[in-house]
């Protein structure tokens, strides 16, 4: 889609200083795109040069973390935390641990947490981190060596008023307590509200492990709530097996769906029968094993190696894995196959091309910064039991959780309505969230 040209010059300064970010480029184009109208009603944004300030990360910290294997060996990777806007709160959002994390995708992930975080309402800021250390097949002492070496570089820069990391793509609560342990030695506080994703014993929210995919399956419902369907008998692909992808079908089993087919980054197992939630978790969240051994143990469900989960049939898909693992040819195949829904549960895993195929063959898209969201509301309902030191209950996090997705929902709808795109939920996404951190941005002056 084309930018006005004084979208294009901002896109285009963003690319020139930012060189070979090929995903931080997408995501900031996907959201320019939406800002066209928004920028004709309200020129004061561009005298105030809001679009290249909030291109610009307000800081960008590049460590090196240094840790020792279990033979003794030492290895050297890089860590990143790019603070990227705090005109609503503190900077919020993960930490990535995963061989292909470099500035370009944290960027990227940062950029759009700031308008995820401004969907939900609540006062956070957006930022991201992490690491290109691979936890794949490391034992629990040099995952504990990585994170602390990892925390005593972060520590100096994060603090519960300052910047709140949490989890993501190989970062969990067993990471988590390991960043959390080592920053409550080196300061000497018990600073609970410093991180959020954190064990239930030891400052966490009940439902923040579940909130994401559960988040992801509320919106789906809100969006089939319109055309008066529900999951209810609907054939459903998860993509990824982590901890999105386990809650989304806790959620979609509840709702009377079946999940037919799920992945890791090794391949895709197909159960018509439905995916059996505990002998995933089993099989993923204790034993850490390979999607693989789902199909070795159920003769009813095959293994497929070489091939797209997007191929297996389905009413609804969910991709919950990772960044732009839906291409064209996924998109064709769903649409072909008669898919009419795919919320996003994982950040930007759909690439521009298949966003425009699904819009030109009237599937119903939610973008993860709208759809996933549900994560970081429930880092934020953390971080408000931490300040009261209180701890509420499951059906309580859980409702507040839903009323939040419940809202996000509501608020794309509108907005899309609003700028005469209604039901589509990028323009929604994009806009509701931008104006919500402009204006605060207009309001904390030129700083
Ligand atoms: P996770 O627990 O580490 O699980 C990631 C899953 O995706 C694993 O099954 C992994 O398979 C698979 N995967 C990763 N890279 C892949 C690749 N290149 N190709 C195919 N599969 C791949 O991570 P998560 O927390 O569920 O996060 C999943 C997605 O949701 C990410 O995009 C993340 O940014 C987003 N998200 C997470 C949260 C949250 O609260 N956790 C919140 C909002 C958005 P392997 O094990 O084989 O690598």
């Amino acid at each position: 889609m084309e930018l006005t040209p004084a979208l294009q010059e901002d896109f285009d300064t963003v690319v020139r200083r930012n060189p070979g970010e090929a995903e931080f480029h997408q995501a900031v184009r996907e959201v320019l795109e939406s800002l066209g109208p928004v920028i004709a009603k309200r020129p004061e944004y561009v005298e105030m040069g809001i679009i290249p300030r909030i291109c610009e990360p307000n800081k960008q910290i590049i460590f090196k973390v240094n840790w020792q294997d279990d033979a003794g060996r030492v290895h050297t990777n890089r860590g990143f935390r790019v603070q990227f806007n705090s005109a609503l709160g503190p900077y919020k959002g993960g930490l990535r641990f995963h061989p292909s994390v470099y500035l370009g995708i944290i960027k990227f992930l940062g950029f759009e947490q700031i308008f995820k975080n401004a969907l939900t309402g609540m006062p956070i800021g957006g930022g991201k981190g992490g690491s290109d250390f691979d936890p794949k097949g490391k034992s629990d002492n040099e995952i504990m060596r990585f994170c602390q070496s990892f925390m005593t570089e972060l520590s100096g820069h994060i603090g519960h008023d300052i910047d709140v990391p949490a989890g993501d793509i190989g970062v969990g609560s067993r990471e988590i307590g390991f960043m959390f342990g080592q920053y409550k030695k080196l300061t000497g506080r018990y600073e609970s509200g410093v991180l959020t994703g954190k064990g239930l014993d030891w400052g966490g929210s009940r439902a923040r492990t579940e909130a994401t995919g559960y988040g992801t399956v509320f919106f789906a419902e809100e969006m089939l709530k319109l055309s008066k369907e529900s999951f209810e008998g609907k054939k459903v692909v998860v993509s990824g097996s982590g901890n999105v992808a386990i809650y989304a079908l806790e959620k979609v089993n509840k709702l009377g769906g079946t999940v037919v087919a799920m992945s890791d980054s090794s391949g895709y197992i197909v159960d018509e029968g439905g995916i059996d939630l505990e002998q995933l978790q089993d099989l993923k969240e204790v034993r850490r094993g390979r999607i693989s051994e789902y199909a070795e143990a159920n003769p009813g469900a095959r293994f497929v190696e070489d091939g797209m989960i997007w191929d297996v049939p389905c009413d609804i898909a969910l991709p919950c894995a990772t960044q732009n693992e839906i291409n064209i040819g996924g998109a064709r195949a769903l649409i072909k196959n008669g898919c009419t829904l795919v919320a996003e549960g994982a950040n930007m895993p759909s690439t521009p091309d298949a966003i425009r195929a699904f819009a030109a063959n009237g599937v119903r898209f939610a973008p993860g910064k709208a759809a996933n969201a549900g994560g970081v509301a429930t880092s934020a309902l953390e971080m408000q039991q931490n300040a009261s030191r209180d701890s509420w209950s499951f059906e309580h996090t859980e409702e507040r959780l839903h009323d939040i997705m419940v809202g996000i929902h509501e608020r794309c709808y509108e907005t899309s309505e609003e700028y005469g795109a209604p039901g589509d939920y990028v323009v929604g996404a994009n806009i509701a969230g931008f104006l919500r951190v402009a204006d605060a941005m207009m309001a904390l002056g030129v700083i």
